[in-house]
């Protein structure tokens, strides 16, 4: 008899598992998510490093149109009056189908969402309880309809309401002391940087990350800023901006004209292993971290791909090898998405000096970037 799997959520992580469980007969899927459509936001751009696109690849994620995404050969570090410091060549860990990729979250999503059946994705849905009955899980919705399920997956994204009902205990995350403001932006605004490739700007207490996202060379920009404040209306965006960017460098005004997206950045504050065998959290809801190793989504779809690898072998300890395997990788991606985060947003001028040779350096020296990013990128 085929088992039954209930994803909560239709983020990166929740339908990444649904296509991957497409494609295996023994399974049977439903994704429950809480909003009315899916989310396909057009403005907010990914990167896709190799270790996830390997993955997606096995979906049909080569075929995508390929005006729809992009394949930058270098990253470009740059101070922030944005003159070139050094680069990076992003191609050494890519194969022929397999290559470092940016594009819009809403491309990759839609991708995903075509490839699934119109009645896979439930809308509406919000977990209220779950109980195990006779090695089942039954669930139960807010609006008074239920489900029995072998598997649940939740990926409920970083707030994770669901994981406080199982858990019975209220689980928040951390705010991260910085703001994100991203804004979609055309090539001819730019000047002074290689539009083709990614660039990071770094600044005392602020970084900035601009990459195309298709063919069309439109550019994404993301900048994090330090604040203590997580306050993020318009004015206080505005007032955010002018005290650390526009005060280090006035000509990138120019890059925050118009419509701005901001929100506050916040991060897991520990692991949970849930109290049931076939409960697994997945993505952001398993754990969420800084976005300066640009991780976040590739470990959604790593942590999808291992649920399902699990699942497929039916593993007689899969909670525990899973829950081994993510913290491994969590522990390894983490502690460099810290130090990039230090690294660049060093205010002293002296340290900034040393960190500039350093990096010159770096980028050049094999053994360092199979170390740092190698294995990130496995
Ligand atoms: C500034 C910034 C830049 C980033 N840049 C990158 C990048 O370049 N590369 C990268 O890999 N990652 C990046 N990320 C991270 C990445 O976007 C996320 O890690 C990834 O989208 C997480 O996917 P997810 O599926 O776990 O969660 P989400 O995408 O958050 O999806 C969660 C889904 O669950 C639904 N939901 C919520 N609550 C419930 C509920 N109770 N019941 C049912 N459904 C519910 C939501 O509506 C949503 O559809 C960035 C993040 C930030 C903040």
């Amino acid at each position: 008899m085929k088992k039954k799997v209930a994803i909560i959520g239709s983020g990166v992580a929740g339908l990444v598992l649904a296509n991957l469980l497409r494609t295996n007969s023994n399974f049977e899927f439903v994704v429950y998510e809480k909003g009315k459509f899916i989310n396909l936001d057009e403005g907010f751009g990914i990167q896709l490093s190799v270790n996830s696109v390997s993955i997606l690849n096995k979906i049909g994620f080569d075929q995508i149109n390929k005006d729809e995404k992009y394949h930058p050969l270098k990253l470009d570090f740059h101070s922030i009056g944005c003159d070139k410091i050094c680069d990076l060549d992003l191609t050494k860990f890519n194969s022929t189908n397999i290559r470092y990729t940016t594009l819009k979250r809403s491309v990759l999503v839609n991708f995903l969402k075509e490839k699934l059946l119109s009645n896979s994705i439930i809308f509406g849905k919000k977990i209220s309880d779950v109980k195990q009955i006779e090695g089942k899980l039954n669930i139960h919705f807010f609006d008074g309809s239920s489900d029995k399920v072998d598997y649940l997956v939740i990926s409920d994204g970083i707030f994770s309401s669901t994981k406080s009902i199982i858990e019975k205990k209220f689980i928040k995350p951390n705010y991260y002391g910085a703001i994100a403001v991203r804004r979609q932006i055309q090539n001819k605004e730019i000047s002074k940087i290689n539009t083709s490739n990614i660039s990071l700007i770094m600044g005392s207490d602020v970084h900035l990350v601009l990459y195309p996202v298709n063919q069309q060379k439109v550019i994404n920009l993301v900048c994090l800023i330090r604040t203590k404040s997580e306050n993020n209306d318009s004015n206080s965006i505005r007032e955010i901006l002018e005290n650390s960017i526009f005060k280090q460098n006035k000509n990138l005004v120019n890059l925050f004209r118009g419509d701005l997206k901001s929100w506050p950045i916040y991060v897991t504050n520990k692991f949970i292993k849930s109290v049931y065998k076939n409960v697994f959290y997945a993505g952001d809801a398993f754990y969420t971290f800084p976005p300066t190793m640009a991780q976040g989504a590739s470990q959604a779809i790593e942590s999808a791909n291992e649920i399902f690898n699990l699942i497929s072998i039916n593993h007689a300890d899969m909670q525990n090898e899973y829950f081994k395997n993510r913290l491994g990788r969590i522990n390894l991606i983490n502690k460099r998405s810290k130090f990039n985060y230090f690294g660049f947003h060093i205010s002293n001028p002296f340290v900034k000096f040393l960190r500039n040779q350093i990096l010159k350096l770096l980028v050049k020296n094999e053994s360092f970037i199979n170390n740092y990013l190698g294995k990130v990128f496995k």
